[in-house]
């Protein structure tokens, strides 16, 4: 059974701390009468933004999402931010591993899989996995194995509880702020791969009632309508298209 769908915007460190204020009323006013039980949508504001916004959010049907989160949820570890930090910021999820921190802050699969089961371990934070294909790895015919590696060391071993959820986010790194969307029929295909490869862990029982996988990669209002057409289509996370309350708003709708 498909689950609703789930649309994440990711301001990245594209808003300072002022200009994310602006845009949350912004954004809770355009919101303000987009109510579709078929879809949640999510705003991932940077950290020091993150209480603020979630009080402008409160009234709307917004939800609020950080945009990384630390393995430990106590402790010395300086300038890190816990799983409950979050939750009592507001946040209700979590993106893990995006591909920008895997690239300038050399986040490996290790950390992401601690990042997951720290997440896990606590009561509502739901984790936003990232995984992805470098450019070269698509042209030479890796994707495949480089998804199934990824899914692997980020999920094996973990204890998925029941009631438990985890949306994995196929975002191939050379889509990201490129322009270009990957086609439709290429992502249906690595949304299979990525849905068997779960299923290879936890079982298609979980695949079903537990995991959502949704993509990224330069998705805009122009483009949306013919990704929204997949089969298996659960969502999406949205980068330079969700700084802008119009644009973001058109992308929800056309879902
Ligand atoms: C992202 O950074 O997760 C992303 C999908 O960005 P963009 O939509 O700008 O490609």
């Amino acid at each position: 059974m498909l689950q609703n769908k789930i649309i994440i915007g990711n301001w990245k460190m594209k808003k300072d701390l002022n200009e994310s204020l602006v845009a949350a009323e912004k954004f809770a006013l355009k919101f303000q009468d987009f109510h579709d039980d078929d879809k949640e949508v999510v705003i991932c504001p940077n950290f020091v933004s993150l209480f603020e916004v979630g009080k402008i959010l409160k009234n709307s049907d917004l939800k609020l999402g950080a945009q990384d989160v630390f393995w430990e949820n106590s402790g010395s570890y300086t300038g890190e931010i816990s799983p409950t930090t979050l939750i009592q910021a507001g946040a209700s999820y979590v993106i893990i591993g995006h591909s920008e921190r895997r690239k300038h802050l050399l986040e490996d699969y290790n950390m992401i899989h601690q990042k997951v089961k720290a997440v896990l371990e606590v009561e509502g934070l739901i984790p936003i996995l990232c995984i992805g294909e470098e450019n070269e790895d698509r042209k030479s015919d890796r994707r495949d194995f480089i998804l199934l590696n990824q899914i692997q060391q980020a999920l094996n071993g973990l204890n998925i509880g029941e009631y438990k959820k985890i949306i994995i986010a196929y975002e191939p790194v050379w889509a990201i702020g490129s322009g270009t969307v990957l086609e439709a029929d290429e992502v249906l295909y690595a949304s299979k791969i990525i849905r068997k490869a779960i299923a290879d862990i936890f079982g298609q029982k979980m695949v079903e009632e537990n995991f959502r996988v949704i993509y990224g990669g330069s998705v805009n209002s122009q483009n949306v309508k013919e990704l929204s057409s997949l089969e298996n289509m659960e969502g999406l996370l949205v980068g330079g298209a969700s700084l802008d309350a119009e644009e973001f708003f058109k992308i929800c709708e056309r879902i």
